[in-house]
C-alpha cells in the first residue's frame, strides 16, 4: 500500500532546488497536510535534494542529470525511489500520486512534462515561462477550465487573480508591471559598463541568476509578454508593461466599462505559489508584512519603459507581434547571449545585440509543432554560438 493511502492526492515539484521551488516548499512547509510532498525533481544540485528528501520524505525523486541521480541515490532511504535523466520529469508529474504538478525549472526541458500533466488532467502551477513562449500555442488548448492551468510568475499570478469572476470579452488591456532592475536610471554610456556582479544585484526579488539577467535587460518582462498573451488569450497590443520601482502592484486588469483592479502584495513569491496551491481557498502565510503602511502613505509610480535604452524589451515586444519562429529564436538566443555575458564574452548590451543578430538570421517558416518549436530554439542557440565564435564543446551551460 502507499505510503501516502488516505492523504490528498501530492504536489510534485520541478525544479525543487531552485529559487521559486524554495517558495513553493515554504508553503507546503508551513501546510503540511493540505499539500503533501510526493515528488522533487532538479538537475544537479544533490546535496540541496538530499536535504529537501530528509525534510519532506518524498517517496520520489527526480535528477534530470544521470551522474546526478546516482550520487543522490546514495544519499537517501532504499525506499526513496530515484529517477535518472530528461524524462524523469514526465514520468513524476504523471504518477498517480500526484495531483499537482509545479512547474519551477528553468529552462525549456520540462515542456513535455508540462503537456503530459495537462492531457492526463493533472492540475499544473506554472512558472518557467519559457514553456510557454516557445509551446504556448499547443499548450493552452490542453487546459480545461482556469483552475487547472495556474500561473506562479508573480504578474500573471496577480492578472488571473483580478480576472476571477471576469468575462473574457469585458478585457481591455492587461498591465504587467517591472519594478525596472538594478539599471532603471543609467544611461546608455553606462549601461555599455555594467558587469554580471552589478547585473546580479536585484533591487527587489532574489531570483536565479538566468531570471535575474533577464530583469535587469527588461527581457524578462518581454517573456513576460509573450506569456500572458497564450495565458489569457489576448493580442501583444493589449498588453502593456509598466514601471513601477516599488513592486508594490504585480498587476493590472483594464475592463471595457473604464474599471480597473490592481493587485497589490510584498513582493514575495511565497505568495503566488500560495494562491496557486491554494485556489479557490486563500492559505494562511506568516512572516508576509501586510500592514504595508496606511494607503495614503504608499508611493506608487508608474512609468513607461525605455526600449531605446532596453532594446531586449523591444525585441520581445517585435517576436510577439509577429510571432512564427521569432519567440522560440528569443528564447534560445537570450540563453546563450545571458551565459556568454556572465562568463564575461560580451558586454550588457551585446546581449541584445547578438539575440537581434540571430533573429536576422532565420529566414525559415513558422513551427507547427512543439517539437518543431523546441528545434528552433535549439537552431537558435547553436547559431548564437557560432556567432560567439565558441564551439558547442567549450561553452560551459552556467544555468
Ligand atoms: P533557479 O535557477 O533558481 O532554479 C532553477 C531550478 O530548475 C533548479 O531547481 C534546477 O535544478 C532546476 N532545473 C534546471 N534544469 C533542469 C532540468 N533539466 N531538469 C530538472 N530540473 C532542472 O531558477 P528560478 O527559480 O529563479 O526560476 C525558475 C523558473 O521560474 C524560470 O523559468 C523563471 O523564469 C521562472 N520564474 C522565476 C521567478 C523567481 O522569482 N525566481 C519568478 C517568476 C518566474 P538544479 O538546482 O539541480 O540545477
Ligand atoms: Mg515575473
Amino acid at each position: 500500500m502507499s505510503p501516502l493511502a488516505g492523504l490528498p492526492l501530492g504536489i510534485a515539484v520541478i525544479g525543487a532546488t531552485g529559487s521559486v521551488g524554495t517558495a513553493v516548499l515554504d508553503v507546503c512547509r508551513a501546510h503540511p497536510d493540505r499539500f503533501p510532498v510526493v515528488a522533487l525533481a532538479a538537475s544537479r544540485n544533490v546535496s540541496r535534494m538530499a536535504a529537501l528528501a530528509a525534510e519532506f520524505k518524498p517517496p520520489f525523486l527526480a535528477m534530470s542529470d544521470p551522474g546526478a541521480a546516482r550520487e543522490l541515490a546514495l544519499h537517501v532511504p532504499a525506499t526513496t525511489k530515484v529517477l535518472s535523466g530528461l524524462e524523469s520529469l514526465e514520468k513524476l508529474v504523471l504518477l498517480p500520486e500526484t495531483g499537482h504538478a509545479v512547474f519551477a525549472s528553468s529552462g525549456t526541458s520540462a515542456i513535455p512534462a508540462l503537456i503530459s500533466s495537462l492531457k492526463c488532467g493533472k492540475t499544473v502551477s506554472l512558472a518557467n515561462k519559457e514553456s510557454l513562449v516557445i509551446a504556448g500555442p499547443w499548450v493552452m488548448p490542453l487546459v480545461q477550465g482556469r483552475e487547472q492551468l495556474r500561473p506562479l510568475d508573480s504578474e500573471h499570478n496577480a492578472v488571473w487573480q483580478c480576472l476571477a469572476g471576469e468575462r473574457k470579452g469585458s478585457v481591455r488591456e492587461i498591465v504587467l508591471t517591472a519594478s525596472g532592475g538594478p539599471f532603471r536610471k543609467l544611461d546608455l554610456p553606462s549601461l555599455e559598463k555594467v558587469t554580471p556582479a552589478m547585473a546580479l544585484c536585484h533591487p527587489i526579488w532574489n531570483m536565479g541568476s538566468k531570471i535575474t539577467i533577464d530583469s535587469a535587460t527588461l527581457m524578462n518582462k518581454g517573456l513576460e509578454i509573450l506569456e500572458a498573451m497564450h495565458l489569457f488569450g489576448l493580442p501583444a497590443d493589449r498588453i502593456r508593461a509598466l514601471v513601477h520601482p516599488q513592486s508594490l502592484v504585480h498587476g493590472m486588469v483594464r475592463f471595457c466599462d473604464g474599471s480597473m483592479k490592481w493587485l497589490l502584495s510584498s513582493p514575495n513569491m511565497r505568495i503566488p505559489a500560495a494562491v496557486c496551491l491554494g485556489y479557490p481557498e486563500r492559505v494562511e502565510l506568516e512572516g508576509i508584512p501586510t500592514d504595508l503602511a496606511p494607503l495614503e502613505s504608499l508611493v506608487f509610480s508608474f512609468e513607461e519603459p525605455d526600449l531605446r535604452r532596453f532594446p531586449c524589451l523591444a525585441l520581445a515586444i517585435e517576436a510577439a507581434r509577429s510571432g512564427g519562429a521569432a519567440p522560440a529564436i528569443l528564447v534560445g538566443a537570450d540563453e546563450i547571449a545571458v551565459s556568454a555575458f556572465l562568463r564575461e564574452k560580451i558586454p550588457f548590451l551585446g546581449i541584445p545585440r547578438l539575440i537581434e543578430e540571430v533573429l536576422a538570421s532565420f529566414d525559415e517558416t513558422s513551427p507547427q509543432s512543439p517539437e518543431e518549436a523546441i528545434a528552433i530554439m535549439e537552431w537558435a542557440r547553436r547559431k548564437a554560438v557560432e556567432i560567439l565564435g565558441e564551439s558547442d564543446k567549450s561553452r560551459r551551460s552556467t544555468f
